[in-house]
């Protein structure tokens, strides 16, 4: 499937079409000043006739014109996917004013390369497209990423606690907080941490670790800071016991409770917010990703925007954002979506920060229950109807293939009114969708963001879907019906943020644990895989032709990586890093190797 390119690629892309933009802007106003009434025109100069003036306008027009054509970047020696349409391997691309203005062999870049172009040398490295997560809770993420410790990647309790260890040297007497993102399936001991290993890893401090939105472990330190007590107990939360009857240390509770539990923890401070952010991006840069849609989340209100704001108006965000409005107040969720969108039209933004419409939750009611009531129907078609009349894009969280129809009916009713499909509306999640539920997303126009749930929570879904986890999720079925499918984690609290770790599991199937859930069937290629992650998340941000592939025109975003993505084994795969991450041209993230790129 894969065709290598050389050479002739770039002359498609450059010398058929110079910067023609460029010429008309700094050569055909210069000579306009020639139309200047002759009284005007300083003929007096000693030694300048205006024969001459004219030849020293018209050279230094050309050389303006000859400078502006360069490039600002240009990469050589690369072994680049561009996953343009032919599948095209290149070898070299240039970079100018953010855009890709030539990609193809080395030879090519020749003329583009002036005295002000940065030169890279990927030394034969494979370069793709900048990933893109399309649905990852990151501004959240980033908000307590400085102040967090996360056990992402941690293979044994020891070095989970060694973490622990080195953030509570860090930040003595600091609440020691793990959010999430982590199994007890990654640790060689398959099993969770106890209360006396947390306890002998940090002692002074209160320390509050969260598993997924189904437990937390809390000291006695943070139990009591937190005024929490097995007879006091916040609503919804259980303390867990040891067959002895001693309480063990873990709250068990739902994704309700245990946000609201969540919630008592100190805040970070403001700085702490930007210097998250910050990390956070720059970590998501180290991974290769250059583009996220985020879609809000529990306890992200919209004071919680300003860190992103912040790096966005100071124009050191890393990683484009397009994100969307998750409704916090049960109950009142209209009121919310009308009083916020009257300065958030669609759309609103550049391409680092942009509006992408409501959801994930759109409704309380509607929020993980697979058998709403009508009244909790008539609500939500209220508001998705208004959506659609404003031109807003809705995603919306939904789990279970047997309740999606009690959504997709509500929407096939919009639908006869304003037409969705160019709304681009997304389902997130839905791992066990069928192909009845397919053919009517595909119907609607309706796209399916999807994620590696089953990497960390696979073992626990196989043993209650059993063979059903085989096709879990249909991502080649999925393709198959041309349903539009993005990838992306859904991190940090339930998932890693890693891309390279869900791109293996696309690949492999295999659970954290090592065990074999999805088939062959349901198995992309690498490159389909890599288009999912790349390409097709952008399309839930309205930008597949401006991003996603390396081709001419589009902007640069890219990463130099560590290995072959296409042909390293699998298992390898989840083990890579970026060496150079750029995005709109510039370097955001470069490892030592590269670092006079930045
Ligand atoms: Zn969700």
């Amino acid at each position: 499937m894969i065709k290598i390119t050389t050479p002739p690629v770039a002359t498609r892309d450059v010398r058929a079409h110079p910067a023609a933009d460029v010429r008309r802007f700094s050569c055909l106003s210069a000579p306009a000043s020639l139309l200047l009434p002759p009284s005007l025109l300083p003929l007096s100069f000693p030694g300048l006739n205006m024969r001459k003036l004219l030849a020293i306008l018209v050279i230094s027009c050309w050389a303006t014109s000859a400078h502006a054509q360069k490039a600002d970047l240009v990469v050589t020696n690369a072994r680049i996917v561009t996953l343009d349409p032919a599948s095209t391997i290149a070898q070299a691309l240039a970079v100018r004013e953010g855009r890709i203005v030539a990609v193809g062999g080395n030879d090519a870049m020749d003329g583009l390369i002036g005295p002000a172009t940065r030169r890279v040398d990927a030394g034969g490295r494979t370069i793709i497209p900048g990933l893109i997560d399309s649905h990852i809770h990151a501004v959240r993420a980033g908000l307590t990423y400085a102040t967090e410790v996360n056990w992402i990647g941690a293979k044994t309790i020891p070095e989970a606690m060694e973490r622990l260890r080195q953030a509570a040297k860090a930040r003595p007497a600091s609440w020691i907080i793990v959010a999430g993102g982590w199994s007890e399936l990654q640790f060689a001991e398959k099993r969770r941490p106890t209360l006396t290993e947390v306890m002998s890893a940090v002692p002074d401090n209160p320390a509050y670790i969260q598993l997924f939105y189904s437990a937390v472990l809390m000291t006695p330190k943070a139990q009591q800071t937190l005024g929490i007590s097995s007879d006091h107990l916040p609503a919804g939360i259980t303390a867990e016991r040891a067959a002895a009857g001693e309480a063990t240390g873990w709250f068990n509770g739902s994704i309700v409770s245990i946000s609201a539990l969540f919630d008592r923890l100190p805040r970070p401070t403001f700085d702490d917010n930007v210097a998250g952010t910050r990390q956070f991006f720059t970590e998501l840069n180290r991974l290769g990703i250059t583009g996220i849609v985020d879609p809000g989340g529990f306890s992200i209100y919209t004071s919680h925007y300003a860190a992103l704001q912040k790096l966005w108006r100071e124009k050191s965000l890393s990683v484009r954002v397009a994100y969307s409005l998750f409704a916090q107040n049960v109950g009142a969720e209209f009121e919310e979506y009308k009083n916020l969108t009257p300065f958030l039209p669609m759309g609103f933004g550049d391409d680092m920060l942009r509006f992408n419409g409501i959801g994930e939750r759109i409704t309380g009611a509607m929020y993980n229950n697979n058998a709403p009531d009508a009244a909790a129907k008539d609500k939500f078609l209220e508001i998705v109807r208004w959506a659609a009349k404003q031109g807003l894009t809705v995603t919306i969280h939904w789990q279970e293939d047997k309740s999606v129809h009690q959504l997709l009916d509500l929407y096939e009713e919009v639908n006869k009114e304003t037409p969705i499909a160019p709304l681009r509306w997304s389902i997130a999640h839905l791992d066990n969708t069928s192909p009845e539920t397919l053919a009517r997303m595909k119907a609607l126009g309706i796209g399916w963001t999807m994620q590696d749930a089953m990497y960390l929570g696979g073992d626990r879904i196989v043993a209650q879907a059993g063979e059903a986890a085989r096709t879990m999720p249909p991502i080649v079925t999925a393709l198959r019906a041309g349903v539009h499918v993005g990838a992306g984690t859904d991190a940090h609290r339930v998932a890693s943020y890693n891309p390279f770790v869900a791109l293996q599991w696309m690949l492999d199937g295999k659970t954290v644990g090592g065990r074999s859930t999805r088939g062959p069937d349901e198995t992309p290629s690498r490159e389909d895989a890599l288009r999912l992650y790349t390409v097709g998340s952008a399309w839930f941000c309205f930008d597949e032709t401006r991003r996603g592939t390396l081709e001419t025109g589009k902007l640069a975003d890219f990463a130099i990586l560590d290995r072959d993505f296409m042909s390293v084994p699998v298992e390898q795969i989840g083990a890579t890093a970026s060496v150079l991450t750029v995005v709109g041209g510039k370097a955001v993230y470069a490892a030592d190797a590269f670092a006079g790129t930045k």
